[in-house]
């Protein structure tokens, strides 16, 4: 994930405020790791201040863009206008969608972290941000 991928996803978290930014991760796995190569913000279907949803049509049409493309989903951004920390919602889903990244980014101070569920376990993610 680059430098640009955080601003990005700073600066649509800004503009949703106090709604719930979201989107989702395109890139490569590679040997285990993953990289972010591309991100993609959407409307919050619900335009809470607590939860988030994509249109599923909004988020088909992105995953054929991004497979045409030659990336795959990795995993989802939002936004909480609390700590990054995964919500109790956040986990149900993460166990939907296991061994995917979701990264969610903090309104308050801009912190950004990255979790995913692996055998239902939450576990941390690194985030290493690429230069250039
Ligand atoms: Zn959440």
């Amino acid at each position: 994930m680059s430098i640009g991928h955080i601003r990005f996803i700073i600066e649509e978290t800004r503009k949703s405020y106090p709604v719930e930014a979201c989107g989702i991760l395109f890139g490569e796995l590679t040997g285990g790791e993953v990289h972010i190569r591309k991100v993609v913000v959407f409307r919050n279907k619900l335009e809470s201040t607590v939860r988030f949803q994509i249109d599923p049509e909004d988020f088909l049409k992105a995953l054929s863009e991004a497979e045409m493309e030659g990336l795959q989903h990795l995993g989802f951004f939002h936004s909480h206008s609390a700590s990054t920390y995964p919500s109790e919602t956040d986990i149900r889903y993460m166990k939907l969608w296991p061994e995917t990244v979701w990264l969610i980014i903090s309104s308050i101070n801009y912190e950004v972290a990255a979790y995913r569920m692996i055998n239902g376990d939450l576990q941390e993610v690194r985030i290493d941000v690429e230069t250039g």
